[in-house]
Order: structure tokens, then C-alpha cells, then sequence
């Protein structure tokens, strides 16, 4: 990629445009190879993006020196880094493309989608607080909900002011969040709901949540849910390997009485959360194509430096076949990213192009994450080299949103006409 570097704070890390051109250097007798070659913008996929949505990308970029000096203890930690995420209310990086009442203009899809990946290149817990807070529950309240509740939580949400979160999964119902089972029984001016969500980011430690319940009549509704309404209990999941720097919740609804006017009125039915989860899904590819970034521009940085048997790693054919893998992956994942935001902005975008961009690019980034991890050698498990934290958070962004294999059965039931979910 081409926009203007960003400082990282560790040896094996290095930037798009600092693997500049140069003329490679093999010989046996250098100490280290100079990281040669194009970006990792090998086919200039992105290299048109220009104005506001360009000021997007750079503005995510300048998150990185905030974000550098922190994130690898909170990960290590399993600490949520606050001020990080009210840098990125500052930086205008969690609407996730969402409008604003009397805010700035939403980001394009192209632009959103580039912010999703810069976040993501910097840290997996960062960019799922843009997924929770802007792709899900602010997503929610701009298709479903009423004009006030715009008007009372996508400022705030934007800016950080205040947490948000989506609760659809259940302990019961993960991939079948279908089948939910948390109610809401009409009560006077209002709604009483009980169940579990489970997995919730934002769930324990924000202001509000949507729940999302099932009516007498057995459609699903959503509520915008204060976190401190009585009868709401949420306690932060312990013992995650994967996105540390996150908290999500198990909550409790028990007797929690919400009026009318927060139920969301445009959500009618699951087709109608479905919606949500489309477009949030889009932003997954994205953040798995921003940490595979991360992953092969460390591997390329490690192998120029890391001098073994009398030669540097990179002049060895076998590195040299590993890297140019590596880079294949990422081209491919920048086409179909690349696609589907313009889909998107043609409104064209169908629910098994996003699936398909989803699991292809989750899919690829994991093996990119893993190869890298392989070339540091012992280095690679260590957190200050950038990779492990990116291999480990993948495997969340491989699970949510829809797994793998839900992803999957979404274009398989496009490919055939026929469901075969259940
Ligand atoms: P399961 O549904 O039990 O799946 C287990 C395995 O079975 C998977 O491999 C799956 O692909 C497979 N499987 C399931 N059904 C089929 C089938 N019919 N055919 C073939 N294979 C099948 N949810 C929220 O509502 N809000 C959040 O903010 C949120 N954040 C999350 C953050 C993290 C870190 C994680 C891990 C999850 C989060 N989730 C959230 C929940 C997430 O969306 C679910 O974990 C996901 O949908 C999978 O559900 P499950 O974990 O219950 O797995």
C-alpha cells in the first residue's frame, strides 16, 4: 500500500512503502538483504483511492502512534485500552461508514473498508471495537432504529463518548442465532425481557446494548437496552487466547423492563438483523486482509535481517518461494476486498458476495498469519515482533460474524437453491 508510512516500535516490523525499491541483494556475503521489491500492493489495487476516502486511510494510519506503544500489553494484560478507543472516536475511525446526525460525512465503503484494515494491521481488538461499536450496533440503530434513537447514540457512539453493543448470540444459538431464545413479553408501556447473550463485546464494560428478543408472536425485535438497567448482569468472559484487548460479556436479562420507545421499529424479523450482519461482515475481510499485512511485512522484514547457515534468510530459494506465497494471499485478498466495496457502493452487493469475501479472506489470512509466524522461528511467538497477536486474533475473526463453514453454506445455498444448514 502507498499512503505514507507510520512508525512502528519494533525491529521486525516494517511499513508498505518502506519495502521500497531497491536492488535486491542476495549475495552470500551480505549480512542482510535489503527488503526489495514493490509494495504489498503488488497488482495497485488501491493505489486510485483519493480524497475523503484517502483522508480516511491516512487518518487510520496515524492511529499507530498511539496504538504501537500499547497494544501488546494490553493484549498481554487482557486489559481494555480505553484511551485508545476514545483516540479512535477522535479520529472519526468507529462509524464504520455509518451516518451521523449533524456529523461529518459517512465513510464510502471503499474508505471504511481501508480504516477496518489499517486498525486491523495495527491491532485485532481495535478493529473489533469498529466492528462492535460502528459495524454492528450503530448499523442497527441507522437501518432499524427510530429518528431518536439516531439522534441520542450514533454521536456519542461515534465519538466514543459512549460503548455500544450488539447481543444476538446465545449460549444455545451461535451459528443458529435463528433459533434465539431470549424474550420479550409486552408489559404496560412496554417490554420485559429474560435470556443469555453470550460473547457480547462491549457487553460488560459500555453503556447500552441491543438485545435482540423474541416476541409472543415469535419474531425477533431489538431493544436498545441501557447496560445499567436493573435486571442486567453481564460478566467479562475470562481465559481468551484470542483478541485480549477486548472484553466480551455473558449477560443476564432477568426481568429487565425496557418502554416502547426502545424497541428498534423497523426490526421486524431475523431478516432484518441479517441485514446488519451483511454489511459487518464486508469489514471482517477487511481486518483479515489489514492483520495479514501486518504478518508478511514482518516475515519480509525478519527475512532480510535474520542471517542463518553464513546468509541472510531471504536469499534462500525456499524463503524467497514462502514470501512470494505470502504476497499471492494478499493480492488475492485486496481484489475481493476491493470488490465488494465497490459492489457496495453500486448497491449490488448480495449477502453471499460478502459471505464469499469473508471466509476467503479469514481463510487466507490465517495462513498467512501462521506462515509468518513460522518464518521469525522462536521470535514469532513473541508478542513484541507483531505476529503471534495477529495470528491468535484471527482466529476469532475466522469464528465471528458467521464461521467458516456458516459462510460457506450461505454461498452453497446460492450455488444449489438449497439450504443445508439444518
Ligand atoms: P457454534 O455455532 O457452536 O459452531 C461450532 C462449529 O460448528 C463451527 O465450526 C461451526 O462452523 C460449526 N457448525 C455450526 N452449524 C453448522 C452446520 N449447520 N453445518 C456445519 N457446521 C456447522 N456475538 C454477538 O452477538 N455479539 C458480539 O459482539 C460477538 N462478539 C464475539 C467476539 C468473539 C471473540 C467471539 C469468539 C464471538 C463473538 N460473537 C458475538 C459470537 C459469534 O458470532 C459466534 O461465536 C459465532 O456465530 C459461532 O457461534 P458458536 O461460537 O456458538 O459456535
Amino acid at each position: 500500500m502507498s499512503a505514507p508510512a507510520v512508525t512502528r516500535t519494533t525491529s521486525t516490523s516494517t511499513t508498505a512503502t518502506s519495502i521500497a525499491s531497491s536492488t535486491p541483494t542476495a549475495a552470500a556475503s551480505t549480512a542482510t538483504v535489503a527488503a526489495a521489491g514493490p509494495t504489498t500492493d503488488f497488482y495497485d489495487v488501491f493505489a486510485d483511492v483519493a480524497g475523503a476516502d484517502r483522508a480516511a486511510w491516512d487518518r487510520a494510519r496515524t492511529l499507530a502512534d498511539d496504538a504501537f506503544p500499547d497494544v501488546n500489553e494490553a493484549w498481554e494484560k487482557a486489559e481494555y485500552p480505553l484511551h485508545l478507543v476514545r483516540r479512535m472516536g477522535e479520529l472519526d475511525l468507529l462509524a464504520d461508514g455509518v451516518p451521523v446526525p449533524g456529523g461529518s460525512a459517512p465513510l464510502s465503503p471503499l474508505a471504511a473498508g481501508l480504516v477496518n484494515m489499517e486498525v486491523a494491521r495495527i491491532d485485532g481488538s481495535l478493529a473489533t471495537v469498529t466492528a462492535v461499536q460502528g459495524g454492528l450496533t450503530m448499523r442497527s440503530l441507522h437501518l432499524l432504529g427510530s429518528p431518536e434513537q439516531q439522534e441520542e447514540w450514533l454521536g456519542p457512539l461515534a465519538r466514543a463518548e459512549k460503548l455500544g453493543a450488539f447481543g444476538l448470540t446465545e449460549p444455545a444459538h451461535g451459528s443458529d442465532a435463528v433459533g434465539l431464545e431470549t424474550s420479550a413479553v409486552r408489559s404496560g408501556d412496554g417490554w420485559v425481557l429474560n435470556g443469555q447473550k453470550r460473547w457480547i463485546g462491549n457487553g460488560s464494560v459500555g453503556d447500552m446494548t441491543i438485545i435482540w428478543a423474541r416476541n409472543e408472536e415469535g419474531k425477533v425485535n431489538g431493544f436498545v437496552v441501557p447496560q445499567d438497567a436493573p435486571g442486567y448482569a453481564a460478566e467479562t468472559i475470562t481465559g481468551k487466547v484470542s483478541l485480549r484487548g477486548i472484553p466480551q460479556a455473558l449477560i443476564t436479562l432477568t426481568d429487565v423492563w425496557v418502554p416502547d420507545a426502545a424497541r428498534l421499529p423497523h426490526a421486524h424479523s431475523f431478516r432484518d438483523v441479517s441485514r446488519v450482519l451483511m454489511a459487518t461482515r464486508a469489514g471482517i475481510a477487511w481486518a483479515a486482509l489489514g492483520h495479514a499485512t501486518a504478518c508478511y511485512e514482518a516475515a519480509l522484514a525478519h527475512a532480510g535481517t535474520r542471517v542463518q547457515f553464513g546468509r541472510p534468510l531471504a536469499s534462500y530459494q525456499l524463503v524467497q518461494d514462502r514470501l512470494a506465497t505470502m504476497l499471492g494471499s494478499l493480492v488475492t485478498m485486496q481484489l475481493h476486498c476491493r470488490r465488494i466495496a465497490d459492489l457496495d457502493t453500486a448497491g449490488r452487493l448480495r449477502p453471499e458476495q460478502a459471505s464469499m469475501a469473508k471466509v476467503q479472506c479469514t481463510r487466507a489470512a490465517r495462513t498467512v498469519a501462521a506462515d509468518a509466524r513460522d518464518l521469525l522461528g522462536g521470535s514469532g511467538i513473541l508478542l513484541e515482533n507483531h505476529v503471534i497477536r495477529h495470528l491468535a486474533d484471527l482466529e476469532a475473526l475466522h469464528t465471528y460474524e458467521g464461521t467458516d463453514s456458516v459462510q460457506s453454506l450461505i454461498i452453497g445455498r446460492s450455488i444449489t437453491g438449497v439450504g443445508a444448514f439444518a
